[in-house]
């Protein structure tokens, strides 16, 4: 069912769109809420990976580029009713200090974690508020409450990602929309690859000599708080490895 049959007219599962969905956490997401019932709408850049993804868990694949208006818009066509966003698309570039810091990489990752999540989340509100009983899952990090060495244009973006979500949080009250943030510290997806430039050794070097979270723990917290009723909002979920107590501090910095 990877074509565009997202439409409650055909299908009377409650519509999910999950952004990301191509790899990582989002994948898993889109797999963890197609078991809950759900017609998940798959989102991401590489359309080959979320439309085999949808033929398996029985959802839709759509390309989407969320820094791109057009894309957005083509996205979310058609979609008049949702029940529950993901906005997970996202990552970082680079480790670099402020210093030095590359601008590219800076704009690369506020505009998809902060402006990204703002343009889907705009797209898509009205419909949330349709559905009568709406969730939107922001998936920022433990990046979103702390800063570390070289991080400062992650920390920064995934900052104002949090930050933009609580305050829809406010702006919300009293429509039917619950709004759950949730920020993971250490999964092993291909976040540091991506961070890297696709250089495998020292993206390994990350998750090596810890035990990180992997993405199905994140999609099944994620599946819990889209299982609750309509009055109970789960505000903020920080969920990390035992072996990691901080963005600074895991069992291998002591
Ligand atoms: P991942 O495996 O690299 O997945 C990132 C996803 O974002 C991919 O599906 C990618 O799809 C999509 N994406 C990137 N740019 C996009 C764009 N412009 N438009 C649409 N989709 C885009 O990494 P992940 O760990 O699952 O990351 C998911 C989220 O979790 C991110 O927001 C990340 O910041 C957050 N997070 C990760 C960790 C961690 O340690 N892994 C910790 C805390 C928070 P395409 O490339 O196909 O577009």
């Amino acid at each position: 069912m990877s074509t565009d049959t997202a439409s409650q007219s055909t299908d009377n599962r409650p519509i999910a769109v999950v952004t990301g969905a191509s790899s990582g956490i989002g994948a898993a997401t889109a797999r963890q809420l197609a078991t809950q019932g759900y017609h998940v709408v798959l989102g991401a850049r590489r359309l080959d990976r979320v439309t085999a993804l949808a033929d398996e868990i029985g959802g839709t694949g759509r390309q989407l580029d969320v820094t791109d208006d057009d894309s957005v818009a083509a996205f979310v066509a058609g979609l008049d009713t949702v029940n529950v966003l993901v906005n997970n698309a996202g990552g970082a570039k680079g480790l670099d200090p402020v210093s030095t810091a590359d601008l590219d990489d800076w704009r690369w990752m506020w505009e998809t974690n902060v402006l990204g999540s703002l343009r889907v989340t705009k797209a898509l509100l009205p419909a949330l508020i349709a559905s009568g009983d709406g969730l939107i899952v922001s998936v920022t990090s433990i990046a979103a409450f702390e800063a570390y060495d070289n991080g400062a244009g992650y920390t920064s973006a995934k900052h104002a990602q949090g930050v933009t979500h609580r305050t829809l949080r406010y702006e919300l009250l009293g429509k039917p929309v619950r709004l759950t943030e949730i920020a993971p510290g250490m999964v092993e997806t291909d976040f540091s690859l991506v961070r890297f430039e696709g250089d495998r050794e020292r993206a390994d070097a990350v998750y090596a000599g810890l035990t990180p979270l992997v993405a199905e723990d994140v999609a099944e917290v994620i599946g819990f708080v889209a299982s609750r009723p309509p009055h109970v909002n789960l505000d903020q979920i920080i969920l990390k490895p035992r072996d990691q107590a901080s963005a600074r501090r895991n069992v291998k910095t002591g």
